[in-house]
């Protein structure tokens, strides 16, 4: 059972002085905490140094922090992918992934345990919806990753929500953790620098238009017709791409900001002429970049990632119609990381590897 005392990490600073008042302590302790959180990164409430000894201890009968155990830890042979095994307080697992580029460290974090939407081809929707993660959670994901890196004089500079799970369908804990990693007096993360990725949750891409955050939105497309997209991914039966491109155009209409497409390439599924020109008659003249990505093999779903020549292909209809996009490489594969292969590995797949 998970232990009732709240979670240090769920609270937000108002909910974090409020929690110091009931203690019998003036607010301004709860700066000092937040700081050891989300500056010094603090694993343990006994860590937190400049608060007496007695608030330390009334702190620990009266709260917890909730920092996850590491399972397993796997790097890709080419050192440029790293994949940790996080174990909740009650037991569930989530992944968690650093991506290493020459200018940036990003995150990939995950938003539930499993996911509800069960996309045909990806790992976390084959093992289907567990739970939420609550805002500490998602938000002790980075922060694990933030204290991985300091030991090597590093910091992160991106967070992607394309881990597990569908970000829209626990809207209110993702925000909650996306305004705690960019609180200026905590981890000060760059709103630019997140990236939020939706299957296509209508009400969720209207919601998130209204914040006023800079915060970016991917859409995971994947087709454009809605017969072959609802095959793929059973949300179009719900929200079809009319509705979703509505909902998108009026997002970039709101903030000015450029949508991303998301385009896993799937061996004679997806990857047609005929799908890449309707690709290319949606979005032509929108606000937006494609992504094109290739399929990472998962147990649940027979498809193929496509060949180079018809990757090619699909590429070369999108730049003759002006359509931006980009080839993303695969990473992370041999371990599993790649998009689409998170899932909880709770029998018997993980076999860590050594990990400096
Ligand atoms: N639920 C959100 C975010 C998590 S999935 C979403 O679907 O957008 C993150 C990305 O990985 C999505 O673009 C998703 O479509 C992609 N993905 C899922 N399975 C994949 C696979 N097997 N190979 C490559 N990408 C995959
Ligand atoms: Fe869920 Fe995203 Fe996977 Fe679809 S692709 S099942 S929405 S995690």
């Amino acid at each position: 059972m998970a232990e009732t005392k709240p979670n240090l990490y769920d609270l937000d600073l108002a909910g974090l002085e409020t929690l110091v008042e009931t203690l019998g302590e003036s607010r301004y302790r709860a700066k000092q905490i937040w700081a050891w959180l989300y500056k010094q990164l603090a694993s343990e409430i006994s860590q937190m140094t400049s608060l007496s000894k007695a608030l330390r201890t009334k702190l620990e009968e009266r709260a917890r922090l909730a920092v996850p155990a590491v399972i397993a830890a796997q790097e890709s042979i080419d050192g440029e992918t790293r994949k940790d095994l996080l174990s909740m307080a009650d037991g569930e697992q989530v992944e968690v992934v650093l991506m290493r580029y020459i200018d940036r460290k990003t995150a990939c974090v995950s938003t539930q345990i499993g996911c509800a939407v069960g996309c045909q081809f990806c790992a976390t929707g084959q093992m289907g919806f567990r739970r939420n993660l609550t805002s500490g959670e998602i938000v002790a994901q980075v922060l694990h990753l933030e204290r991985e890196l300091q030991a090597q004089q590093q910091r992160l500079t991106n967070v992607v929500f394309m881990g597990m799970g569908e970000p829209f369908l626990n809207y209110d804990n993702t925000l909650a953790a996306i305004y705690r990693l960019m609180h200026p007096d905590g981890l000060q993360m760059g709103q630019r620098r997140i990236t939020v990725s939706t299957a296509g949750v209508v009400p969720g891409i209207r919601r998130f238009t209204a914040e006023d955050i800079q915060v970016n939105l991917a859409v995971s497309l994947h087709a454009a017709t809605d017969e072959v997209r609802s095959a793929l991914m059973p949300i179009n039966k719900r929200y079809g791409l009319d509705n979703l491109f509505k909902a998108v155009q009026e997002y970039i209409e709101k903030t000015n900001r450029q949508v991303t497409f998301e385009w896993v390439l799937i061996d004679g599924v997806n990857d047609t002429p005929e799908q890449a020109s309707a690709l290319a008659a949606r979005i032509a003249g929108m606000l937006a970049h494609v992504n094109l990505i290739a399929l990472n093999p998962t147990d649940g779903y027979p498809g193929q990632p496509s060949s180079p020549e018809r990757t090619t292909a699909f590429a070369t209809i999108l730049e003759h119609k002006h359509i931006p996009h980009t080839l993303r490489l695969r990473r992370g594969t041999d371990i599993s990381a790649g998009c689409g292969q998170l899932r909880s590995q709770t029998r018997t797949q993980v076999r860590p590897r050594a990990v400096r």
